[in-house]
């Protein structure tokens, strides 16, 4: 599975979601080449709220993950075990049927919940 990004041929930062333009050297400085990548990467930081925006369960386990092609991508996390997250960690991302990104951690196997 993989995730699709852009990287910026003038100064090389990966965007997630990609983006035609890139948004460090703004419009006209160049174009941007989209990649699909494995999404993996590591957390840079994550939260989890108990009072989530409406349309969310509690509680809501939200992940912020920095692929190894560079770039952030924010995910949702599956909150039933919190305990394997922590910053610096092995992360993968997939995106769900709802387009959403999620997180998962890199070492569990038969992971993606359907
Ligand atoms: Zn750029």
């Amino acid at each position: 599975m993989t995730i699709d990004i852009s990287k910026c041929k003038r100064c090389g930062r990966a965007v997630v979601p990609p983006r035609d333009i890139c948004p460090y050297c703004g419009p006209g400085a160049g174009e941007t080449i989209h990649l699909a990548v494995a999404g993996e990467g590591k957390v840079a930081s994550y939260t989890v709220s108990y009072m989530p925006p409406e349309g969310f369960n509690s509680p809501l386990l939200l992940v912020l993950v920095e692929l190894s092609e560079g770039g952030m991508v924010l995910c949702l996390g599956d909150t039933e075990d919190t305990s394997h997250v922590r910053i610096g960690g092995a992360a993968s991302v997939y995106v769900d049927r709802e387009g959403r990104y999620r997180y998962t951690p890199q070492a569990s196997e038969g992971h993606r919940p359907e």
